[in-house]
């Protein structure tokens, strides 16, 4: 039987695992840490359970179709279709409940931001025309095959570029809105993939289709079903799991992966798949080969200043996700990536997964998971911007939502993007890898094989197609289908 070796068990690793394993391969996930799951982990704390990293979760069917490779294993997976998408907020009163559904967020939008529904509409159809003709170019290939490039769907991608807001930034591309609440509401979307929308490429406007026409979703137990089923699944088809063994070295021999050296011995394989972010696996790991010093120098995503709070109260007016909006959004950005720094009047979400399932939280109260964007890790003192922002977070919860909080936390959990290096080995912390702030960055991002050695391959966010649970699942299919079947 062959040997796979897998680097990681994020969401990429386990998805890559399970896709091997059905490939006929002999399959063992070398993982640093205690858990499975990698930044989709969870916590309790006091009575109350924690989601600790992705809270949004859409595309689903790309879980299902994990579960379906092996249908005759029983593990329990099941989410629910969100009718709310989210609730906004801003600090002069306005709230808007979107919904997830193309044409009531159109109707209900127009109404509460006086815009022309005619133009929501048209808006939210380019957005759906833009994902539906580029998905299958941009996400569920390699950009760095030539095959790609010679198929009828690629084609036809090509032929729409001029229409897909390639040559526009994200702001540019949602001026047409009269109200500039309407525009910060789409600019948001950059935020998904951890980029600027200043920034970002009008293509992103694509974004929206995702939650408002696919759906948004929820996992019944929480987002770390989503990593704790997949995990159950490779447990019981055989993939063999080596918890705390952190791997220190990929073996090559001749321009071919043999094996690699963890901290406590060295392991031969046919094939090595790394779902390690490649900035530190080109550092740590394969220090003998020149490294792709042009891709490893992108920008890297934003990151994230987390609070985790157990709330001694219950709020009707919150749902499952919840967006405090800035008062300057371009000033918030500019903060973030051009002074590597936070802004003092944040755009805060708040996620209650205890809305949706009661559970997480004891009776009467709530789990409140309270995050800002914020640069990446470059050396700041986290110590002293913790005790700034969290108290710019009460004070922005107070303005727009008139809740005074402090004296409601009753359990408290902080995560900062030094953290979040620390768990996942994230360089600088970035939440979804390179960041998307340039309309070259997709055909900058590291290719799913490894050029220089063969058998080696990459998954998860900081490869091709990039950073989010949709996309980390895609790079893992589109990896496995370019590694042939064992009796192939
Ligand atoms: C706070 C936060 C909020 C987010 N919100 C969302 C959201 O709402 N929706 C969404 O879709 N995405 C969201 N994301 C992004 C999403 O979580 C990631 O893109 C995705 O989970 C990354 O998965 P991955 O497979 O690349 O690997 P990771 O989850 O980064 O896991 C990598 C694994 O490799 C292990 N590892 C690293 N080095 C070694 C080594 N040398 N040896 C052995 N093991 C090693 C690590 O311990 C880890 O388990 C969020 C992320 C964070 C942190």
């Amino acid at each position: 039987m062959k040997k796979a070796i897998i680097i990681g068990s994020g969401i990429a690793g386990l998805a890559a695992a399970l896709r091997l394993k059905k490939k006929g391969y002999q399959v063992s996930v070398f993982e640093k840490n205690g858990y499975a799951g990698g930044k989709l982990h969870a916590i309790e704390l006091g009575g109350y359970r924690f989601d600790l990293g992705p809270s949004l979760f859409t595309l689903p069917h790309l879980i299902d179709e994990l579960h379906q490779l092996f249908p005759n294993v029983e593990v329990d997976f099941n989410y629910i279709k969100k009718k709310t998408a989210c609730h906004y907020f801003w600090e002069d009163g306005t709230s808007f409940e979107a919904p997830a559904d193309l044409e009531n967020f159109a109707v209900k939008a127009a109404e509460i931001f006086d815009e022309k529904q005619n133009t929501l509409s048209k808006y939210l159809q380019n957005s759906k025309m833009k994902y539906e003709s580029t998905k299958s170019l941009f996400l569920e290939k390699s950009l760095h095959k030539s095959n790609t490039y010679f198929s009828k769907q690629t084609l036809k991608a090509i032929l729409k570029i001029p229409f897909l807001g390639i040559n526009n930034t994200l702001d540019q591309e949602n001026k047409k809105f009269s109200n500039p609440k309407l525009n910060q509401l789409f600019n948001r979307y950059a935020t998904y993939n951890g980029s600027s929308p200043y920034l970002t490429p009008g293509i992103m406007s694509m974004i929206p289709y995702l939650e408002l026409g696919l759906g948004t979703y929820y996992p019944q137990g929480g987002m770390h079903r989503i990593s704790q089923s997949l995990f159950e699944l490779a447990q019981k088809v055989g993939v063999e799991f080596r918890f705390r063994e952190s791997v220190k070295k990929i073996n090559h021999s001749n321009n071919k992966v043999t094996g690699v050296t963890t901290e406590k011995g060295t392991h031969d394989a046919d094939i090595v798949l790394c779902n390690m972010d490649v900035f530190p696996t080109y550092r740590q790991l394969l220090q003998d080969i020149k490294a792709p010093e042009k891709t490893l120098k992108q920008e890297r995503s934003s990151s994230a200043l987390i609070f985790y709070w157990g709330i001694k109260k219950s709020f009707p007016q919150l749902d499952l996700h919840n967006i405090l909006f800035s008062e300057n959004y371009k000033a918030e950005f500019e903060a973030i990536f051009n002074n590597k720094s936070l802004y003092e009047d944040p755009t805060v979400y708040i996620n209650i997964t205890s809305k949706q399932s009661p559970q997480d939280a004891p009776k009467g109260c709530e789990n409140w998971f309270v995050m800002i964007n914020t640069p990446g890790d470059y050396g700041q003192n986290w110590e002293n911007l913790v005790i700034k922002a969290k108290k710019n977070i009460l004070s922005k919860i107070k303005r727009c939502l008139n809740i005074d909080v402090e004296e409601l936390i009753d359990v408290e959990y902080v995560l900062t993007p030094q953290g979040i290096e620390k768990n996942t080995s994230s360089y600088r912390g970035a939440l979804y890898g390179a960041a998307s702030n340039n309309k070259f960055a997709a055909f900058l991002r590291h290719p799913n094989f490894n050029k220089t050695i063969g058998n080696l391959y990459h998954v998860g966010g900081s490869v091709h197609p990039g950073g989010g649970i949709p996309l980390c699942l895609l790079s893992a299919k589109i990896t496995a289908d370019l590694i042939p079947n064992t009796n192939a």
